[in-house]
């Protein structure tokens, strides 16, 4: 339910509807806003008496049932866009944002050098994984903290964001203190434990869709991370498994759409997992823009065949300078209908 005050409600008009929540048996959530102040509340089954009863109440203008099964990340909770903040570069604004990095982190020179070229060339977010989920237990499985330490050094000398990928609940608050976004996997999504400790980080949560996983899943582990304190979650969409094979995962580029229209979280597309294939990065990242994703997680590499992970899928310097510059007009029109969609909202 959201239940919205009158205009100007006083501390004691609020306290009051709370207490009638909490007789019903409900939870508040959230309490939002200045001057029109929101409430969340999380009520499942038949909320009907309560919403009745708060309605009723002269200090309540209105009280809205949220149908959504995953409420507080749907639109019917709120409807426009959230925008989050991470480092000072706002997603989910007026900025077409790029992350772009390594799959993993490797070494000092690897990551400092890839660092500054995607900084030159529109990066505002380095990426890299220094905590790898492998398929093989025999592949390179990153080098944790000191993977961590490296992105520092990267992001003292040039300013760029950090993303890096968390996979148990237990390095949360670890890789918190390096990060300015932490990446949940595909295979983690449905992580229960970890999504209820990303709950009480402090910092914005990129959650990827899982391989396997419908666009309700993906919202239903969202609203974990939200239900438990954590509001800035942002979506993204790295490719399924369908029956196709000439790509390494398919791209539900329609699913960028759909959670546009089933929430208001930001959304990123993953060229780069999406396809596998780094000759198909550049046009999926055009069709990215194209249907209104908030940004790009791009895998670039200075030298993709001595990769330690995902060098078919990665982008050499020249091809992401390349795909930056081609991106150019499509990020000006993106902006601009952005420009216009946020004055109307
Ligand atoms: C990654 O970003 O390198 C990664 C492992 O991605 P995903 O979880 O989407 O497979
Ligand atoms: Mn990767």
């Amino acid at each position: 339910m959201i239940i919205s005050m009158k205009l100007h409600a006083t501390r004691a008009e609020i306290d009051a509807v709370v207490e009638r929540i909490q007789e019903f048996g409900y939870k508040v959530h959230s309490i939002e806003g200045e001057e029109r102040v929101v409430i969340g509340v999380v009520g499942l089954g038949d909320v009907t008496p309560c919403l009745e009863s708060l309605e009723a109440m002269p200090q309540v203008d209105k009280a809205v049932r949220i149908s959504a099964p995953y409420k507080f990340v749907s639109r019917e909770f709120r409807s426009t866009k959230s925008q989050i903040v991470a480092n000072g570069v706002e997603i989910g604004g007026d900025t077409f944002v790029t992350m772009a990095g390594p799959c993993s982190v490797e070494s000092e020179r690897q990551i400092i050098d890839t660092a500054q070229f995607v900084a030159r060339h529109g990066a505002q977010f380095l990426r890299g994984g220094a905590f790898k989920p492998r398929t093989s237990p025999y592949d390179f499985q990153g080098l944790e903290e000191a993977g961590l330490k490296l992105l520092r050094k990267a992001k003292d000398e040039t300013g760029l964001g950090i993303i890096t990928e968390v996979m148990s609940d237990r390095d949360v608050d670890l890789i918190a203190e390096y990060a300015d976004i932490l990446q949940i996997g595909a295979r983690n999504m449905q992580n229960f434990a970890l999504l209820k400790t990303l709950g009480r980080a402090n910092r914005p949560v990129m959650l990827k869709r899982g391989l396997s996983s419908t666009i309700k899943e993906l919202l239903m582990s969202a609203e974990y991370i939200v239900a438990h304190g954590n509001p800035n979650v942002i979506l993204c969409e790295r490719g399924i498994r369908t029956f196709e094979t000439e790509t390494r995962n398919t791209c539900d580029i329609t699913a960028v759409a759909v959670l546009n229209e089933l929430s208001h979280l930001p959304v990123v597309l993953d060229p780069s997992h999406a396809t596998g294939r780094r000759s198909l990065v550049p046009a999926l990242s055009r069709a990215g823009v194209a249907i209104g994703a908030d940004g790009l997680i791009v895998e670039v590499h200075p030298c993709p065949e001595k990769a330690m992970s995902d060098g078919a899928q990665s982008l050499s310097f020249p091809q992401f300078a390349g795909m930056m510059d081609d991106l150019g007009p499509y990020i000006n029109l993106w902006k601009e209908s952005r420009v216009a969609a946020l004055a109307t909202a």
